[in-house]
């Protein structure tokens, strides 16, 4: 991209000290180049193209008037203030301002005609306006409305706004699309980027505000249209660029692809893939199949698999995990599977040891906290390739593991690690120009209108339909004073040898914090279950699990819960991801209120995993004051209302916007300004057409439009 030239300064005379001030200000606003001006769009305007009659005016208004000065005096009672008395020849307004300069006090002078702009307020003693903008009445009234930008301290409206209309002149605003090629969203869209900056710089006076203010403008359609296309375009090409790097072909060997027909009773000799399906207690539900083939498909080609498996709690994601690991390890390479908790990872590895290890597969596990002797051994077993699968946290990607071949790298709960973790692990097969197949997981379901956005550049399978015999879980939402009978519940489900979770509340910015309270949590309900036995006739047990606790322990209350011997675990949000114990069928969570949509829905999912009824109690408190915030309310009510993770992760999108839902992924990579992805679902959908044909048939123009819009941000530039 050509960078433009450095750019002269509007203030040419202005001494040097304050050019630099300005330059400053406008860096840290990101406004660097001209285009990055041009593209700086007002947050809001002020119409200073009309004068209103105070006769005419209602308390509370926006207005401008011209008046003449009648009285200005200052006044120092109750507190030293300007009181200027200004006559519009309808009405009597009065001026106050608390903070005022002489040449203010002059300009205010008795005999002198103004415009004020402010707040009307309605007092009984008359009109006043508190700090009104104003000016010496003369000359003609604006004819656009004023532009009011985002801007940092230090930098005065009217200097933004001259630096602004500058750029804005100087900038190549040539089109890179042409605005009939818009005309399939909107038969008004035919607006020219020049134009629709123009305009939205300074709109004309008889604009229906409404129109501008809820950017459904048409020269908003097409700034909006503008930005889409950029990340469009950027996402499409970082995907085209990955198609040129190359990847273990791991092909799934199917013996009735071309195999001679076999004598009926020469021995079946199954694939690796096939044996763990026959192994496995349950048949696949039409979804797995479906998304296994779509994995398998990938993998059997050149390109490596970038993939977004997502699938809601509990639709079974594990067993796809381990399908295309024996695929991959059929093929005679390695797999590795890399999740964000310790509790996590152990589980899938027991899972896939279970699964696996009887068919003849060696893993390896991986952790952070192991002792020295017992990872040097698992370190060369992974080295030398004897470890056909490694399972593990974070410690899978550090730089002393060394793969002899990894083909497949899985990644569980993917928006839990960073873009830098995941090309860590990418980078863990050592041969030139290539890359592993890369498979992600994730239970929070990605809105359509997100996945087609940010992540445009993976290919997205999804598991939309869960195993069969699964009771759908009933949620309440119970006020914290109803605790007694909560604790009663529990002792019921307790006796009927069913297994209980409860989750503490979660404390911000306080881990401390969150573990004296669930200890004190876990010490009453010990003292409120005593003396209740299990279905078994054993005493009912009461564990603590906690983020601080020691991996061993962890482990061991995780062992007990799990096999059936702790009746009620109580814990913090460490439980939160893919914790696996059918048995267990109520779900406590104190104080529901403070956590996230997402979040209670992660959590929830712990439960109705087996045949048993089951059930979700949202306990929430609303503190000091009578009702709960607005948000709040919203999010529990949603959980009340509907178990389908899309329509939580619909819910939650418009509840909180999409920064949440990016996590890690989003560090760095530029946001959308203007678009929104709940309403301009189909300017996405042009604007992902569109960066097609560009890409195909106008690179170069492709290109322009991607440097103007994202500058030195995009991967576009830097591949
Ligand atoms: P998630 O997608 O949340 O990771 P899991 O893989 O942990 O879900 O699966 C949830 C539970 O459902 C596990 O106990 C798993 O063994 C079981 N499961 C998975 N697939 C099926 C199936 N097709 N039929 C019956 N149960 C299944
Ligand atoms: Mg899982």
């Amino acid at each position: 991209m050509p960078r433009s030239a450095p750019r002269p300064s509007s203030a040419k005379n202005a001494p040097l000290v304050f050019k630099s001030a300005v330059e400053t200000a406008l860096t840290k606003l990101g406004l660097v180049r001209d285009i990055d001006l041009a593209l700086h769009l007002p947050l809001r305007y002020e119409d200073e193209t009309r004068i209103a009659k105070l006769r005419d005016a209602r308390e509370g208004d926006t207005a401008q008037i011209e008046a003449l000065v009648m009285r200005c005096e200052v006044s120092y009672r109750p507190r030293r203030q300007l009181v200027v008395t200004v006559d519009d020849g309808t009405d009597i307004c009065i001026l106050r301002f608390f903070s005022f300069y002489p040449s203010q006090q002059k300009a205010l002078a008795v005999g002198n005609r103004i415009r004020a702009r402010g707040e009307l307020k309605g007092g009984f003693l008359g009109w006043t306006m508190l700090h009104p903008a104003f000016r010496s009445a003369v000359g003609d009234l604006p004819k656009a409305l004023t532009p009011i930008y985002p801007t940092v301290a230090g930098l005065a409206q009217h200097v933004l706004r001259k630096e602004v209309l500058a750029g804005l002149a100087r900038a190549d605003l040539s089109d890179t699309f042409s605005p009939g090629d818009l005309s399939q969203i909107s038969p008004h869209s035919l607006w020219t980027l020049r134009d629709a900056l123009s305009f939205l710089h300074h709109p004309k006076a008889d604009v229906a505000l409404a129109a501008l203010q809820d950017h459904s403008h048409p020269a908003w359609q097409r700034l909006k249209a503008e930005e889409l296309l950029a990340q469009q375009i950027s996402q499409l090409h970082t995907r085209r660029v990955r198609a040129h790097l190359r990847a273990p072909v791991l092909r799934q060997i199917s013996p009735d692809s071309g195999t001679p027909a076999l004598e009926p009773d020469t021995p079946v000799l199954l694939s690796l893939p096939e044996s763990l399906l026959t192994k496995l207690p349950f048949a696949l539900t039409a979804a797995q199949q479906r998304v296994q083939a779509e994995i398998a498909q990938d993998m059997a080609r050149l390109v490596p698999m970038h993939r977004l498996l997502q699938g809601d709690v509990g639709s079974g994601k594990t067993v796809v995990a381990a399908l295309a690991a024996a695929v991959c390890i059929d093929a005679g390479w390695q797999c590795a599977l890399m999740a964000p908790t310790e509790i996590l990872a152990e589980q899938h590895f027991r899972k896939l040891i279970g699964w696996l290890e009887p068919l003849g597969v060696t893993t390896a596990w991986l952790t952070g906290n192991q002792k020295a002797t017992e990872r040097r051994a698992v370190l060369a077993m992974v080295e030398s390739g004897e470890a056909q699968l490694v399972v593990g946290t974070h410690a899978v990607i550090q730089e002393k593991v060394q793969f002899k071949n990894l083909a497949l790298a899985i990644i569980d709960e993917q928006h839990r690690f960073g873009v830098a973790q995941r090309l860590a692990l990418r980078s863990k097969l050592r041969h030139e120009g290539m890359e592993p197949h890369l498979l992600m997981m994730t239970a929070t379901p990605i809105p359509r209108t997100l996945a087609m956005s940010y992540y445009a550049d993976l290919d997205v399978s999804t598991l939309d339909e869960l195993p069969p015999g699964r009771t759908p879980v009933v949620t309440k939402v119970v006020h914290e004073d109803r605790r007694a009978e909560v604790i009663e519940r529990i002792r019921h489900q307790i006796e009927l040898g069913r297994q209980v979770y409860w989750v503490c509340p979660l404390i911000e910015e306080s881990e401390a914090l969150d573990l004296t309270n669930a200890t004190e949590t876990h010490a009453g309900l010990q003292l409120a279950l005593q003396g209740v036995t299990t279905a078994a006739g054993e005493k009912a047990q009461v564990g603590l699990l906690h983020s601080r606790m020691p991996a061993d322990e962890k482990k061991s209350v995780m062992a007990a819960f799990t096999q059936g011997h702790m009746a009620l675990l109580v814990s913090t949000t460490v439980i939160e991801v893919g914790v696996d114990v059918p048995n267990a069928s109520l779900m406590v969570i104190e104080h529901a209120e403070r956590f996230g949509l997402s979040q209670l829905h992660q959590l929830r999912g712990r439960v109705g995993r087996g045949a048993a009824a089951s059930a979700c109690v949202l306990l929430y408190s609303t503190g000091d004051s009578t009702r709960l915030g607005e948000t709040a309310r919203e999010r529990l009510k949603a959980m009340a209302q509907t178990s389908d993770g899309f329509e939580i992760a619909r819910r939650d999108l418009e509840i909180r916007g999409p920064g949440e839902f990016l996590g890690a992924r989003q560090s760095g990579e530029a946001m959308l300004r203007f678009a929104d992805l709940a309403t301009d679902t189909a300017l996405l959908e042009w604007a992902r057409r569109e960066a097609r044909v560009l890409l195909d048939h106008h690179p170069v123009l492709a290109e322009k439009h991607v440097a103007r819009w994202l500058g030195g941000k995009s991967e576009f530039l830097k591949a």
